[in-house]
């Protein structure tokens, strides 16, 4: 049994330095995945099956805390009053087309939840987000948007994703993924400060491609298994 500094140790992201609004989910299972995730010779499977892994893991920290109601309950053998949640329906919002795949793995855990597509992809010169499909259900005011996409590398896609999501009435969004690196999540805190960040890592540099360093290269080509 490791004692609990080496096991926090072990679990510590490749940044130390916290940003205020962002959660690092340092749980030692999402660590491991990520850490499998990150091996360039993953196979496309089993990369598909880990983002789909850490998405349920991460929307479980993300959903933590949810309002619940007691509601009347008829046991096998009794009656009694048992948790319900309250409140705000779920949408998940995946930035595509990486994104899809956490929000599936979401989508197992909640499967009642609505899904709006984000489509955006980044200009590889300008690394600018250009928007190519948006769809969201209408009642999108009324519920709680949870956007997701694996990689928060220079943040101008979430961003944007948060600017459109907004006009079309969104009021309540968090945002999660699965690696994000410092420049990025802090552009995306100082764009939207009401959006709370999940990650299940976050490291510190981005090269001259806006990839993240080290990362675990291109999400949507390791999951689809591309270029
Ligand atoms: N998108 C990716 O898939 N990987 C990165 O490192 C950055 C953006």
């Amino acid at each position: 049994m490791l004692e609990p500094t080496m096991r926090s140790m072990n679990a510590a992201p490749t940044t130390s330095e916290p940003i205020p609004g962002m959660t690092i989910v340092t749980h030692p299972l999402v660590q491991h995945k990520l850490t499998l995730l990150r091996q360039k010779d993953s196979s496309i499977q089993l990369f598909r099956t880990l983002v789909r892994e850490i998405a349920i893991l991460l929307c479980y920290e993300v959903t933590r805390d949810l309002p619940t109601e007691l509601i009347d309950v008829e046991t096998p053998i009794a009656s009694c009053k048992s948790p319900h949640i309250a409140g705000k329906k779920l949408v998940f919002a995946p930035i595509l087309r990486a994104g899809l795949t956490m929000a599936e793995g979401m989508l197992d855990l909640v499967p009642s939840a609505r899904v709006a597509h984000i489509g955006l992809y980044r200009d590889p010169a300008t690394l600018q987000a250009i928007e190519y499909y948006f769809k969201t259900p209408e009642d999108i005011a009324d519920r709680l948007v949870i956007v997701v996409d694996p990689m928060l590398a220079t943040g101008c896609t979430a961003i944007a994703a948060l600017d459109r999501l907004k006009e079309a009435g969104a009021q309540e969004i968090r945002f999660a993924c699965l690696l994000a690196a410092r420049p990025g999540a802090e552009a995306l805190r100082a764009a939207h400060p009401d959006v709370p960040i999940w990650a299940a890592g976050m490291d510190d540099v981005l090269n001259d491609h806006g990839y993240i360093v080290p990362g675990l290269g291109d999400a949507g080509d390791r999951k689809y298994g591309t270029r």
